[in-house]
């Protein structure tokens, strides 16, 4: 069998060995092989005063469980008390933390880096946007915001291991989509609100600066349309939907201006 990180190269090299084990000793588990340790954080962590204290393992019924089940716990080795005064033990925190671990969701445990998302959580997210599309398409505005916020609740919940690129393009995409259909409704206000969100996750898409320049003109506030049209085209400032929407706020300015 090959030793963890067994490796035909000379020494000395320049990455450290953390996890190495004589014969005999046990193997590692995979994702600990991965691991190249920061050296100066394995030094520092090997300087750290430690002590042995003495602990034992008991069974212990875990309750409301039918049929019933135990599990191991850690106790004082004397008293076998998972929190033992005479002993200045206290493993109630070592021993929640692994009940939470054996019964905690899949989706709780943080897996392994480089562990890709499951792909249904994207199919979910695309499909509550595509249903709001349709709605959307067919004049059904609170059915149509529904979805989008279904897809953008989805997308907001994604684990934090997750990328968070994928869930800002994803909640962006949503919110976008919203916001037009609350434009539709009139509500400008909400129209507004969405499109600044999707302004803060994704700043160089044009589509949030038009949403919030359309949300503006909606609201009256024709100059700040103007500007927020502006704000876009410094991303792309060739945008044609940009530039034809600049050319009709300007328009409504020198109308309201001439009054
Ligand atoms: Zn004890």
């Amino acid at each position: 069998m090959a030793a963890p990180h067994a490796h035909p190269h000379p020494h000395p090299h320049p990455h450290p060995h953390p996890q190495q084990v004589g014969p005999g000793g046990p193997p590692g588990p995979n994702v600990l092989q991965q691991f190249n340790g920061d050296p100066a954080m394995q030094a520092l962590l090997d300087s750290l005063p430690t002590r042995t204290v003495p602990f034992a393992f008991v069974e212990a019924p875990i309750p409301n469980t039918q049929p019933p089940q135990s599990q191991q716990m850690v106790v004082c080795a004397e008293h076998k008390l998972p929190s033992c005064d005479a002993c200045n033990v206290n493993y109630t925190a070592l021993n929640y933390m692994h009940q939470f671990l054996r019964t905690a969701p899949p989706e709780a445990i943080p897996p392994p880096p480089n562990v890709q998302p499951p792909p249904q959580r994207a199919e979910q997210i695309k499909q509550a946007k595509e249903a709001g599309n349709v709605a959307f398409k067919a004049g059904n505005i609170p059915v149509a915001v529904q979805n989008y916020s279904r897809s953008a609740d989805m997308a907001l919940s994604r684990p934090p291991w997750e990328l968070a690129q994928l869930s800002k393009e994803e909640t962006s995409i949503a919110l976008c989509n919203r916001s037009a259909a609350f434009h539709l409704a009139g509500a400008w206000a909400n129209a507004l609100a969405d499109a600044e969100a999707v302004i803060a996750l994704r700043r160089p898409w044009t589509k949030g600066h038009f949403r919030r320049a359309r949300a503006l003109v909606g609201l009256g506030r024709f100059e700040e349309a103007h500007d927020a049209i502006i704000d876009g085209l410094q991303f792309e400032p060739e945008d044609k939907e940009l530039n034809a929407f600049l050319a009709e706020v300007d328009a409504k300015i020198e109308e309201q201006n001439k009054l």
